[in-house]
């Protein structure tokens, strides 16, 4: 599945889904591109099987930022 990109708000981002798999091959979230539900069974990214998805939490991936340098935090953006 190709990975759908958006612009907004000036970033690049894709959707993405954190998994946990239901046969536990991954002890941890796992990162899947794309949308997907529980239920679904989706190549997996730790192996070369496919597994059934437990459990889903949809996250955004942003990919147009760079961090240069950390300091303070002062001048949030309005509306966010
Ligand atoms: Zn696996």
């Amino acid at each position: 599945m190709a990975e759908k990109f958006r612009m907004e708000n000036g970033l690049l981002l894709s959707d993405t889904t954190m998994v946990e798999f239901a046969d536990g091959c991954a002890d941890a979230g796992t990162f899947v591109p794309g949308t997907h539900e529980a239920g679904e069974v989706v190549p997996c990214p730790g192996c070369d099987g496919e597994h059934r998805i437990a459990s889903v939490l949809q996250v955004e991936v942003a990919h147009n930022i760079t961090v240069t340098k950390a300091e303070p935090a002062d001048d949030d953006e309005p509306g966010t």
